[in-house]
């Protein structure tokens, strides 16, 4: 019997960081990833913040990043804003270069890499069956399997999401003349009812062009595209790729830890409601998960609830952020909040520069400081 000590569903962002936060020369652990490789084209506008880009070791991986120091903000065709950022506050990333680093890290660490596999069954409490037959079993698992939420499901948990609570997306990889400092983002309609649509330059040759809107709307997500690439390009430009994505807008899972079962990353609905920005919030919870199941099976700790516990305040936030964003049920609610949202931040950004853009900071080191303290001290 293949007995491993914590098994890791989902090998992207947040499953890649809870193996590699779990690895421990003592540990038996496991990380299967139903695509052969980190999935390509990524399915994400690869933007992240300093504090994310520092924690995820970006400049030591060598991880090709673009710095944006502007960014261009439509509320529909009511308001424009312009947000200026010092120096590195935002970059564009590439996400499948740092998931691949991540993998490499993985692999170094001793983990058992399942690739190309997929899981299809789980039987409580610790049986995983994998498409090939093969059956592994685990102390701990982690459900990092993103939207699919695979062992929620087989657990019998609510993990189905309405279709306003479903992020639907269009992106597109675009080749032409861009000015790689300035990110576009235009909310609302005409291209994004109910959701933004965005440019973020990854060079000045590249870009990230997409949209993403809440489901259930009867729209064509390839016409509202097209559009937007022709207001947003002058020059000619070539369609490098095309995907199409969901993503939770949801609150997050009641319970994030069940018995032996821990989910991260957007399998807990750990993106935010309002922005849709996932890629800190599912590095986070996986480091904390790997963590929390590493030292629980070293008996550092009495019980995996700790996570829950460390993770109360973010899931309260995001609950709060859902729950203002459902009241938004017309598109002039919807227009008229995000331009109330933006023009206090203006308002603010001239008064204290940069204001808005620290308060994010200081939030997303609270972060970064639990893990810290949970990596130098037992509790
Ligand atoms: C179009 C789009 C643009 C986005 N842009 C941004 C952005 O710019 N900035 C930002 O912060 N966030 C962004 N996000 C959100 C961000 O991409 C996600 O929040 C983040 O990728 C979540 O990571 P994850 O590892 O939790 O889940 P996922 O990335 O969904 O990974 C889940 C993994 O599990 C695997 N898997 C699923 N089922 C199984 C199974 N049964 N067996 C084995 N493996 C399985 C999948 O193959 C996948 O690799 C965007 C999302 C979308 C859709």
């Amino acid at each position: 019997m293949h007995m491993f000590d914590i098994i890791v569903v989902g090998g992207n962002l947040s499953g890649l960081s809870a193996a590699i936060s779990a690895a421990n020369k003592n540990l038996k652990v496991a990380l299967i990833e139903r695509h052969e490789k980190p999935f390509l084209p990524a399915h994400c506008g690869e933007a992240i913040s300093h504090v994310t880009a520092d924690f995820l070791k970006i400049e030591k991986r060598k991880c090709p990043k673009n710095e944006i120091r502007e960014i261009i903000i439509n509320i529909s065709k009511l308001k424009k804003y312009t947000l200026n950022l010092s120096e590195n506050k935002i970059y564009i990333i590439d996400r499948n270069y740092l998931e691949n680093n991540l993998l490499k890290e993985a692999k170094e660490k001793k983990t058992n890499i399942f690739l190309g596999r997929r899981m299809i069954k789980f039987n409580p409490p610790n049986e995983i069956i994998m498409d090939n037959n093969e059956k592994i079993y685990g102390k701990i698992l982690i459900d990092a399997s993103g939207i699919s939420c695979i062992i929620g499901k087989q657990l019998g948990i609510n993990t189905k999401l309405k279709p306003k609570d479903i992020g639907v997306c269009i992106q597109s990889r675009i080749y032409s003349k861009f000015n790689p400092k300035k990110m576009y983002m235009w909310w609302g309609e005409p291209y994004a009812p109910f959701g933004y649509a965005w440019l973020f330059p990854i060079n000045e040759n590249y870009a990230n062009i997409g949209l993403g809107i809440i489901g259930g709307q009867n729209l064509i997500l390839e016409d509202l595209l097209k559009k937007y690439i022709k207001t947003m390009i002058n020059e000619k430009y070539k369609i490098i790729h095309t995907f199409r994505s969901c993503e939770p807008m949801a609150k997050p899972l009641e319970n994030i830890v069940i018995n032996n079962i821990m989910f991260v990353g957007d399998s807990a609905r750990l993106v935010d409601p309002a922005s849709g920005a996932g890629i800190h919030n599912a590095v986070f919870s996986g480091t904390l998960a790997g963590l929390i199941s590493s030292k629980y099976i070293n008996g550092e700790i009495k019980s995996l609830d700790l996570y829950q516990k460390l993770m109360t305040q973010k899931i309260k936030k995001i609950n709060k952020t859902y729950k203002n964003k459902s009241k938004l049920t017309t598109t002039k609610q919807y227009n008229k909040a995000f331009n109330r949202l933006f023009t206090s931040i203006n308002i603010i950004n001239k008064v204290i520069p940069d204001f808005y853009q620290n308060q994010i900071t200081k939030l997303l080191y609270k972060d970064i400081n639990k893990v810290e303290q949970l990596r130098h001290k037992n509790y």
